[in-house]
C-alpha cells in the first residue's frame, strides 16, 4: 500500500500499434512459447485508455474497431489493471474506457496496447507512481508484446518477447497497413508454423545483423530490404489471399511488404507520405484490399494526455 491518493478525475492514455520489422521465431520452448527474436517499432495508429475510479471493475468500448473485443473481465486492460491492483496490495478499482482505432485480432498487438494504456492510466490514477520498468515486469507476465508498448519507439524484443532493449533507429518510417477483412488467431499462426516447419532444423532466433545496421543508418531503401517474418508463410497458409494483397502493393510502388506479426494486416513500407497516400488509393479503389490505414513510426509507447508515462 502507498500513502497516495486515487484520482477523482479521468485520466486518459493514449497507446501506440507495433509493426514487427522483424520476427524470427525458434523451436517450441517446454512451456509453450516460442523463443523469438524480434524488432519491433511502434506506429501512429492509436487507442485511447480512459480511467475513472469506480466501485468495482467496468469496461466500456467504443471507436472504430470493437468487433470481437471482451467487454467484461476478459478484457486484457481490465486484467492488467487488477494484476497492477494486486500487486500494489491495494483495494481500488476503475471504470475503464477503450476507444479503439487498433485493428482488432490484426497483428498490430491492440489488447496488448489496452494493458499498456490500462498499467499506466491505474498507476497515476491510484498515485502509485511506479516506473515504467516495474510496470513491465507485471506487463510481460500478462502477455509478450505488452512491454515493449510501454516504451515504444523502435526496440530488440527477445525471449518470447517481453525482453525490450531499445535500438537506435534514425529517421522516420511511413506505413500502410492493409486490414484483412477476419482476424487471425495468434496460437493459430503459431501452430501452423511449427505444423510448416516440421522435420526441419529451426535454429536460435537471432536478429539480423542487417537490419540493426540499416536502422542505425536510417536509410529507409535498406531498411526495406531487410524486413522480414517468419510467421508470414504460416499466416498466408492460413489466408492466403495475403500473398495477393503483398503482391499487389508491391506492383503499386511499395517498397517492402510483410505481415505484420501473426497476422492477416499487410504492413507496407513506403517513401514517404505522398507515396502512402498514392498506395493507400490503388489498393482500396482497386477493390484488393477493403481498409487502410496510414501510419509512421517510431512514436513512443503508452502517453498520459499532455506528457509522459510516469
Ligand atoms: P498480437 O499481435 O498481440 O498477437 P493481435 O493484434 O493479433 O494480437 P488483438 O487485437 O490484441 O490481436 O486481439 C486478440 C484477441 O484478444 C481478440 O480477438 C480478443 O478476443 C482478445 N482481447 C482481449 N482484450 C482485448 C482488447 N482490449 N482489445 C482487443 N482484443 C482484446
Amino acid at each position: 500500500m502507498t500513502g497516495s491518493t486515487t484520482r477523482t478525475t479521468a485520466v486518459h492514455v493514449r497507446v501506440p500499434a507495433k509493426v514487427n520489422l522483424e520476427l524470427r521465431v525458434g523451436p517450441p520452448r517446454a512451456d509453450g512459447f516460442h523463443s523469438l527474436a524480434t524488432i519491433y517499432q511502434a506506429v501512429s495508429l492509436f487507442d485511447t485508455v480512459s480511467v475513472t475510479p469506480a466501485e468495482d471493475w467496468q469496461i466500456t468500448l467504443s471507436g472504430r474497431t470493437t468487433e470481437g473485443v471482451p467487454a467484461d473481465a476478459g478484457n486484457l486492460a481490465v486484467r492488467a489493471a487488477a494484476a497492477l491492483a494486486e500487486a500494489a496490495g491495494i483495494r481500488q478499482r476503475a471504470a475503464i474506457r477503450l476507444t479503439k482505432e487498433i485493428p482488432v485480432a490484426g497483428g498490430m498487438a491492440g489488447g496488448s496496447a489496452d494493458a499498456a494504456g490500462a498499467l499506466v492510466g491505474c498507476n497515476r490514477l491510484w498515485g502509485l507512481d511506479w516506473p515504467l520498468d516495474r510496470l513491465a515486469s507485471i506487463a510481460a507476465e500478462l502477455g509478450s508484446d505488452i512491454p515493449f508498448l510501454l516504451h515504444g519507439g523502435t526496440a530488440l524484443g527477445s525471449g518470447r518477447g517481453e525482453q525490450v532493449v531499445p535500438v537506435l533507429a534514425k529517421g522516420t518510417y511511413h506505413w500502410v497497413f492493409a486490414l484483412a477483412d477476419g482476424g487471425l488467431s495468434t496460437p493459430a499462426v503459431y501452430a501452423e508454423c511449427d505444423r510448416l516447419r516440421a522435420g526441419t532444423h529451426v535454429p536460435e532466433p537471432r536478429p539480423s545483423v542487417g537490419l540493426l545496421g540499416a536502422l542505425r543508418s536510417g536509410d529507409v531503401l535498406d531498411v526495406a530490404e531487410c524486413l522480414g517474418n517468419d510467421l508470414e508463410p504460416a499466416a498466408i497458409s492460413l489466408a492466403p489471399k495475403l500473398g495477393d494483397v503483398i503482391e499487389e502493393g508491391l506492383s503499386y510502388g511499395a517498397l517492402a511488404a510483410l505481415v505484420s506479426g501473426s497476422g492477416p494486416t499487410v504492413a507496407f513500407l513506403v517513401a514517404g507520405r505522398e507515396a502512402a497516400i498514392d498506395l493507400s488509393v490503388a489498393l482500396v479503389s482497386t477493390g484488393v484490399v477493403r481498409d487502410v490505414r496510414r501510419a509512421t513510426g517510431p512514436v513512443p509507447g503508452a502517453q498520459l494526455d499532455g506528457g509522459a508515462a510516469s
